[in-house]
Formats: C-alpha cells, sequence, structure tokens
C-alpha cells in the first residue's frame, strides 16, 4: 500500500452546517493523518506494507490491526458522507432497504440506535451480509465488519472527536444531522453494484 490519505472527497466546509469545517480539519488532518503515520511507523519497510489496505487490517491484531483498520475505516467514513446527502434513497436502496428492515425510516430509526447506543468510542455501519441481507451493526474502537467477511455499505464515526466539538456530549443530534443530510446512497449503491460484479466474476 501507498502511506497515503486518498484527498477529502469535498472541501472542508461542504459539511457545514452539520458538521463543521473545523472538525472536519482536525479529523481529517490530525486523526485520519495520524492513524496513516503511526501505520506506516509500525509496518512501513515490512513486508505486510507490501499489501493491500484490506488486506493488512484482515491479517493483523493488536496495534498494528487498530492502525490499519482506523485508516480504512475514516477513508470509507468521508465516502460516506456528501453535502446535501441524506433524504430519500434511490429506488434499488429504498427496495433492498424496505425488504430488510420494513421500511426506509425504520433503518434510519436502527441507524440512529446504533450510533447512538454504542458504549465508548466506535461506529455505526449499514452492512450487506454474506446472504446478500442487509443489516445494522455498531462496532467498538477500530472494529471493521470486513473481518467477518460482511461488505460495509455506510458507516457513521462515533468517537467523541467526530462530533464534540460541534454538539459537545450530544452524540445523538450529531447521529440525526447526519442521517438527515450527510448521506451519501451514491456509496452505498457503488458498494452493492462492486459485491454484485465481484460474485459474477467468481
Ligand atoms: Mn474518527
Amino acid at each position: 500500500m501507498k502511506f497515503e490519505l486518498p484527498p477529502l472527497p469535498y472541501p472542508k466546509e461542504a459539511l457545514a452546517p452539520a458538521i463543521s469545517p473545523r472538525t472536519v480539519d482536525i479529523h481529517f488532518e490530525k486523526h485520519h493523518r495520524g492513524y496513516m503515520e503511526k501505520l506506516e511507523k509500525a509496518i512501513g519497510g515490512k513486508p505486510l506494507a507490501n499489501e493491500e489496505l484490506e488486506d493488512i487490517l484482515r491479517k493483523t491484531d493488536g496495534q498494528e490491526f487498530n492502525l490499519a483498520a482506523q485508516v480504512w475505516n475514516h477513508t470509507f467514513y468521508w465516502m460516506s458522507l456528501r453535502p446535501d446527502g441524506g433524504g430519500e434513497p434511490p429506488a434499488e436502496i429504498a427496495d433492498a432497504l424496505s425488504r430488510d428492515f420494513g421500511d426506509v425510516s425504520q433503518f434510519r430509526k436502527e441507524l440512529a440506535e446504533a450510533a447512538t447506543g454504542e458504549f465508548g468510542s466506535g461506529w455505526a455501519w449499514l452492512i450487506q451480509r454474506d446472504s446478500g441481507e442487509l443489516a445494522v451493526i455498531s462496532s467498538s474502537d477500530a472494529e471493521n465488519p470486513l473481518t467477518s467477511g460482511a461488505n460495509p455499505l455506510l458507516t457513521i464515526d462515533v468517537w467523541e472527536h467526530a462530533y464534540y466539538l460541534d454538539y459537545q456530549n450530544d452524540r445523538g443530534a450529531y447521529v440525526r444531522a447526519v442521517i438527515d443530510s450527510l448521506l451519501n446512497w451514491d456509496c452505498v449503491a457503488q458498494r452493492l453494484r462492486s459485491r454484485e460484479a465481484g460474485r459474477k466474476a467468481s
């Protein structure tokens, strides 16, 4: 892998008012970049460093796993958000969500509960299980659904650094703002399609 962060997919002010430019700046430049720098220090020059990031996080544990997973999780978090996001998903996603959650509003409710209810630092995810079924889960610290064979479709970072400057202790308000105005359905569609393509090819 290259020890370089992909650029943010939008300007740092683009997620306001749900997430302030200052939060995006510190989150990306200090936290996300910090994980990448520590990962390079930990594995740079080792054979492991020649692997892709997804393979590194599948093959490691302890601190190496934590750093690799946090780099992946954050890159995916930025992709999971977009300015003027949220709203109604496109038909193919709405159909899949209705199939597995009952309806789209029930999905939103379960995602908000998982994100708000995760105790301590972690992530809330929409995933696709190996069976094809969609599900909402939360994970603790750096844990990542790839390690259990699931396909991550969307994530919300619920570490305090993701919201504390903007919302202080009110994680629920941050989660509601993200779900209502920033969720990137294109990310979900892309991940669903790449899983489909991978299945047809194999
Ligand atoms: Mn974070």
